[in-house]
């Protein structure tokens, strides 16, 4: 027997132990009504039959009896599996009873009349259909109990002479047996599905539970071992056996945590979010959806936690919902991750301020906001950050650009919002300040950030420069304003430092055309656009060219003739200055190198060059090559050389001297803080700033400035040139007050290459009138630039 069949049989077997129960439970009861009411039946047809009721009552009682006594020992005893055989047995016994209960009244029917037989037909009928529905359970039973009366009728009618009537009514109650019989054998098929189903439930819901213990138990074994917990709820929403683990990680709660309902256990309204979550959690159970990670934030012993959750309903065998469970887990450390990640993905991790995608959606959002309001930004650039950084290294401008981002938040506090756009570029919003108050702003920045930082053993001062765009007049977008913005910054920096400059239109536009100049000047020097023009300098005295400075010119192609004043700024701010440079440097020389022996040549050399510290060897290889000697080179610095990194410059300009190359210090006067510099780098020359020569006939503060130079120089064994000398006057002046060389509109312009060797053989002879009347020069001596020569004060030469 294969195991299927087994189950099929044990569940026939059920099903004829619940059939028979539920027949067994009936019998007592009919069998006793039926003895009353063939008691009553026998009473009133005693006086023809009592020989046959003397005999049958007992009978039929005796058996009735034992037949109660069967029944009760089924039906007392909990409902069991019955075998066939003993189905079959209660069909005998209730074929024996039947016929016991019917044998009597049926042959009183049949052989009396009137009232007796009548009462004996009910009787039977009576008994039949009653029978019949209390045998309804069990079909082989009832038709045992109705039909065992068929054959006894049928001897009856056999042996007896029966007549119509007799007839008649044996046919109507064969008929009535057969109308019984097709009823039970219904009712008795309901039953039975009945029944199946019901056992197929509790099979199903045996197996269910089974299964769930098993799963149960696989679960727990697998919470034991991760960071997960298992819940559960019933229907209320109240939490069911929570495991130890789930107890342990909710522990220091004051209420046990079996019984309390799942929401109030996350429920904290004070931390962000958890109202809204517990509305989704409540709204996924009240609904009876599976959910999946739905994200809790809330508290645990007043640290902010967040709980992951996953849930789906539990279902009874009849598919009602009877609860939840799912896990959980504790998700607060990779929240935390993942909130630290959106925080640097919206500061700079470097000074916490905002960074710049954050700083520009929060500007386009008050810009979007519109209305009467005015979004200000201001852009923040730094001046002389880069020396800091290449002086003390990079912590230290780490240091200061934290120490500087406090600064900025605490002057602008509720003002507005600040932000680190990238290096030492700062930004600040505002919205709804008026022009003045913008203005106050700009002056405490300036203020805040040129104050010194101290940092280590450094005092550190950069200083910076503002510029400020008003939107929505100056944009209406963020890269509008910040560009706009920009381009105020580049004004204010152009200006000097420490400044700020509102944006003003047109700006925007200087800007474009900065740009595109830019872009041609990259292009000018492979197209062979920039060429070298040579202004002479001549000795005061003699009035004989001792040199010539280098000035560039850029032939535009559209534009004609650009100034050095306009793309030289240009070429040091993009850092093409460095190419252009060396190139300067190597045309020079290799010009120059044509010219007498006795003929100086000076370059311009920019700040900017001088953070390159191959300059030297380069300045060396180019004299190599052109054969130039070291001491007819001069190279032309200003004094913003040493205000960025003095130490890296000073060490190049050292390198540039030992090389045998002289050094003049440019523009003199115009500068910082003049007389420091000159005594801690000792210059071969000094250039008078053209501002000084123009009014140094008219004014004698100028006078004065010229005179202080010079004592400062002589005393520092270094010559004296002055620049842009246009009259005969100044230059009458300027001798009489010590200068060595003369440099200016009166001596000659700047001339093309060509024209040189023509401007040498000229020597210049100073008239008392206004012009310097040039002289040719057959054979000119050296001469020789010397402090003593220069004391003495020469008379003009005259012709
Ligand atoms: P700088 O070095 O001070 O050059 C002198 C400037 O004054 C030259 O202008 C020159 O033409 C002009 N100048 C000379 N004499 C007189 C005069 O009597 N009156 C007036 N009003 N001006 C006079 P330029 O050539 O336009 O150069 C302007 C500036 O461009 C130069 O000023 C220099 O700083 C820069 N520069 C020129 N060439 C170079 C170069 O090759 N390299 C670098 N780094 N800078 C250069
Ligand atoms: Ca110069
Ligand atoms: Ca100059």
């Amino acid at each position: 027997m294969d195991e299927t069949e087994k189950s099929t049989n044990d569940m026939a077997g059920q099903i004829r132990g619940n059939q028979i129960h539920a027949m067994e439970s009936n019998v007592p009861m009919s069998l006793i009504g039926y003895l009353l009411v063939a008691a009553i039946a026998g009473w009133v047809a005693y006086d023809d039959w009592s020989d046959l009721l003397i005999v049958w009552g007992p009978f039929v009682t005796v058996v009735c009896i034992v037949r109660i006594g069967l029944a009760l020992k089924t039906s007392r005893r909990p409902v069991r599996p019955m075998t066939l055989a003993e189905q079959h047995f209660l069909m005998v016994a209730t074929g024996v009873v039947s016929i016991s209960m019917a044998i009597g009244p049926t042959w009183i029917a049949l052989h009396s009349q009137g009232f007796t037989s009548a009462i004996m037909i009910m009787l039977l009928i009576s008994a039949m259909w009653g029978g019949a529905l209390v045998q309804a359970t069990v079909f082989s039973s009832a038709v045992s109990y109705s039909a065992a009366n068929v054959p006894v009728w049928l001897v009856y009618l056999a042996v007896s002479e029966v007549n119509q009537a007799q007839w008649s009514m044996a046919l109507l109650f064969i008929a009535t047996i057969v109308i019984a019989i097709d009823n039970v054998k219904r009712y008795a098929r309901l039953f039975e599905e009945g029944l199946r189903q019901k056992l197929d439930l509790h099979q199903k819901t045996a197996h269910l539970e089974q299964q769930a213990e098993v799963i149960g138990l696989l679960l727990r074994e697998h919470e034991a071992q991760s960071s997960d917990w298992l819940w559960q709820i019933d229907v209320e929403g109240r939490i069911v056996a929570p495991s130890a683990r789930f107890a342990e990680a909710f522990g220091g709660q004051s209420r046990p945590l079996a019984g309390t309902r799942l929401p109030e256990l996350f429920s904290d309204p004070s931390i962000a979010g958890n109202a809204g979550a517990l509305a989704r959690l409540i709204e996924q159970v009240g609904g009876g959806r599976s959910f999946r990670d739905l994200i809790i934030p809330g508290s645990l012993g007043g640290q902010a936690r967040w709980w992951s959750l996953s849930g789906r309903p539990v279902r009874d065998a009849y598919g009602r919902r009877v609860g939840y469970r799912g896990v959980m887990s504790d998700v607060t450390v990779a929240k935390e991750a993942q909130a630290h990640v959106a925080y640097l993905a919206h500061h700079d991790p470097l000074t916490g301020l905002a960074n710049r995608a954050h700083f520009s959606a929060g500007v386009q959002a008050d810009l979007d906001y519109g209305g009467e309001r005015k979004v200000s930004v201001l852009a923040i650039d730094l001046d002389g950050f880069k020396a800091v950084n290449d002086r003390f290294g990079h912590p230290v401008g780490d240091a200061l650009l934290v120490a500087l981002a406090k600064r900025l938040r605490v002057v602008t506090a509720a003002d507005g919002v600040v932000a680190r756009l990238g290096g030492d570029q700062f930004a600040v919003a505002t919205c709804s300040l008026d022009s003045d108050a913008l203005e106050a702003l700009c002056r405490r920045l300036n203020e805040a950030l040129a104050r010194a930082v101290r940092i280590g053993a450094h005092d550190i001062a950069v200083g910076a420069s503002i510029g400020v765009a008003v939107g929505p007049d100056d944009g209406r977008t963020v890269d509008e304003l910040l560009r706009n913005a920009d381009s105020a910054l580049c004004r204010a920096k152009r200006e000097g430092r420490g400044q700020f400059r509102f944006f003003e239109a047109g700006m925007d536009r200087q800007m474009q055309v900065r740009a595109a100049l830019l872009q041609e000047l990259r292009e000018a020097i492979p197209a062979g656009q920039l060429s070298l023009f040579y202004q002479p300098y001549v000795d005061s005295r003699t009035g004989s060219v001792t040199g010539c400075e280098a000035l560039l010119r850029w032939h535009h192609p559209t534009r004609g003739m650009v100034s050095p004043a306009d793309f030289i700024p240009l070429a040091e701010e993009s850092g093409l200055i460095t190419v252009i440079g060396k190139w300067v440097i190597e045309r020079a020389c290799e010009t120059a190198a044509t010219w007498p022996d006795n003929v100086r040549i000076s370059v311009n050399v920019s700040p900017r060059q001088f953070k390159d510290s191959t300059l030297p060897t380069h300045i060396e290889e180019v004299l190599l090559r052109t054969g130039l000697p070291a001491s007819r080179l001069e190279v032309e610095v200003t004094e913003a050389v040493l205000i960025d990194d003095a130490a890296v410059a000073l060490e190049i300009l050292r390198r540039i001297r030992a090389i045998g190359v002289k050094l003049s210090l440019d523009d003199f006067g115009t500068g910082y803080s003049s007389l420091s510099y000159l005594r801690d780098f000792p210059f071969d020359k000094v250039k008078i700033d053209r501002s000084f020569v123009r009014d140094i006939e008219e004014r004698h503060d100028s006078q004065v400035i010229v005179q202080g130079i010079r004592s400062i120089a002589l005393g520092l064994g270094m010559t004296i040139t002055a620049e842009g000398v246009e009259t005969t006057g100044q230059a009458q002046r300027l001798r009489t007050s010590g200068c060595h060389e003369l440099q200016g509109f009166l001596f000659s312009k700047a001339q093309p290459e060509g024209e040189v060797p023509d401007l040498l053989r000229q020597r210049h002879v100073l008239y008392g009138n206004d012009e310097a009347v040039p002289v040719a020069v057959e054979k000119q001596a050296p001469a020789p630039i010397a402090v003593a020569q220069a004391e003495r004060s020469n008379p003009i030469q005259t012709a």
